[in-house]
């Protein structure tokens, strides 16, 4: 018998788990010489500070991703939520990753089925005092998305 049937297992302790194996081996973590876009953000009310990388391809993909700072777990881990999630994804695509993420750390009821392992953020909706640290990445892809598309293609 599993004993998973007589114990299922705990989501908040699995989505802890989730966010330390993140915050103990991030992915992405670096800097990128020549990025498409780049955007640093900081968290005054924690002390987390962050700068995003991003190389776009010719379709507007995510072709590479990095990201460098300091700060919480929570914020460190969602960096490296966010790295793992967006590459070779379309702007598109990220957008919609996105629009998700804040709804469902907003405490949004909905579908996330389909945001895998992202879903762990959805535990932050508790904690208002750590939604900014949990959408601080996302905050910066945000950010520089929008100002790499309001600058236009500078290809010269
Ligand atoms: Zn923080």
């Amino acid at each position: 018998m599993s004993s998973e049937a007589q114990h299922p297992v705990n989501l908040n302790t699995l989505y802890q788990q989730v966010i330390l194996e993140h915050y103990k081996k991030p992915h992405g973590r670096g800097a990128i010489e020549q990025p498409t876009i780049v955007k640093s953000l900081q968290n005054p009310t924690c002390g987390d500070h962050l700068t995003v990388y991003l190389v776009l391809d010719e379709l507007n993909q995510v072709a590479d991703v990095k990201w460098e700072g300091s700060g919480c777990s929570i914020s460190m881990a969602t960096a490296s939520m966010m790295a793992k999630a967006v590459k070779g994804k379309s702007l598109a695509q990220v957008d919609a990753i996105m629009q998700k993420i804040y709804a469902m750390i907003q405490g949004q009821p909905g579908d996330y089925k389909n945001i895998g392992e992202l879903q762990a953020l959805s535990g932050v909706a508790k904690f208002p005092v750590r939604v900014k640290c949990a959408t601080l990445a996302w905050h910066c892809v945000e950010e520089g998305v929008k100002e790499y598309k309001e600058g236009g293609i500078t290809n010269g």
